[in-house]
């Protein structure tokens, strides 16, 4: 891949911002360099030091984990960082684009949008699978990244692999972003494992959805690591704070208790999902690899609005294309499931 065509001049070019932490990484010393307070926080606890910007003990971490090379991995604060970086990196405004497959997860087009990057859609087939026709149709000269999402957003549904790959080689010179947000739900290996046959792979996860920690805000781009520079280039110098960077370090021990959450709300939709099948208003139940059920109703509008009068929390996806009279149900404890059924069951 040639990566000097892919990454926009001047990002290229660019003299990031030397921090204090850049230019002394030792952990010994007396620290005189940042202009922190020296005794410790307001809070009590001892936040006074700025974090490793580059989290490179994380990061040997989760190399661990995932078999991948510490230079590989890049964490942000969400995945929506990389998300915005990449597109930031790449993409020229105004001049560029990018492919997005519809319904799909929606920060890909607005960080586009943020930076005045023209988004081309290629709309998954109606059972929510890539059309390989749309997408082919959709790319041209000016595009630069093509984004997947499997199991996507908002359907829940792992996508065709055989699909990613054909895009991946007949696309050597864009990036491939693939947003694995949902995969530890999902029976399928990552593509991560890919990384060293495809220089152009870019994949996302997160620790928001699986591993329960969505409010620390910690989410992962594993690709090649000149990317990987780039990226460190352009984020902000601190871009994960203390506490996060310290639970995620918990967080990184205790795999087997995220396996078991996963256990535990596969199960979860399994049951709601037979449940829901019992409802006259149901018309479909989309097939999930993921935390998420898209279920089509019977007047799901209508539903929707009786649900938030009863406090019951769902998104309403019925104006997005190909999902039409759908609402999308996070799959919740027993208990929230059975509010929701009851709920649901009530409308008459
Ligand atoms: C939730 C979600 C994310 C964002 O995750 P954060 O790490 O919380 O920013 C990214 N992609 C998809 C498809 C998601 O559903």
């Amino acid at each position: 891949m040639d990566f000097k065509q892919l990454i926009r001049p001047h990002i290229l070019k660019l003299q990031p911002y030397a921090s204090a932490r850049d230019e002394y990484s030792g952990k010994e010393g007396t620290f005189l360099d940042a202009n922190e307070n020296p005794f410790s926080s307001v809070s009590g606890e001892n936040f006074n030091r700025y974090p490793d910007p580059y989290q490179w003990e994380l990061k040997h971490k989760l190399s661990l984990l995932k078999g991948v090379s510490p230079e590989s991995i890049f964490l942000g604060n969400g995945s929506d960082e990389p998300i915005d970086l990449l597109i930031k990196a790449v993409c020229e405004p105004l001049q560029n684009n990018i492919v997005i497959m519809p319904p799909t997860y929606g920060m890909y087009k607005v960080c586009a949008d943020i930076q005045q990057v023209q988004v081309q859609q290629a709309p998954l087939s109606e059972d929510f699978d890539i059309d390989l026709d749309n997408v082919f149709d959709a790319v041209n000269a000016a595009t630069k990244m093509i984004w997947v999402c499997s199991p996507n957003n908002p359907s829940g549904n792992l996508v065709n692999r055989d699909s990613i790959f054909q895009i991946l080689k007949a696309f050597p010179e864009k990036l491939v972003v693939v947003d694995e947000a949902y995969i530890d739900f999902a029976e399928s290996v990552s593509f991560i494992t890919e990384l060293r046959n495809f220089e152009n792979l870019v994949v996302l996860q997160t620790f928001s959805k699986a591993w329960g920690m969505a409010g620390l805000r910690l989410g992962v781009a594993y690709c090649n690591p000149f990317i990987i520079k780039i990226l460190n280039k352009i984020k902000y110098p601190y871009n994960l704070n203390i506490l996060s960077q310290q639970k995620l370090s918990e967080a990184l021990d205790k795999v087997k208790e995220k396996n078991e959450f996963v256990h535990d709300i596969n199960l979860l939709r399994e049951k709601l999902a037979g449940n829901l099948k019992q409802i006259p208003s149901v018309i479909k139940i989309f097939p999930s690899d993921s935390n998420m059920l898209l279920v089509k109703f019977i007047e799901a509008k209508k539903l929707f609005n009786y649900l938030l009068d009863q406090k019951v929390i769902v998104r309403d996806r019925s104006n997005v294309v190909l999902c039409e009279d759908c609402l999308r149900l996070s799959i919740g404890t027993e208990a929230e499931n059975e509010i929701l059924m009851k709920a649901i069951i009530s409308l008459v």
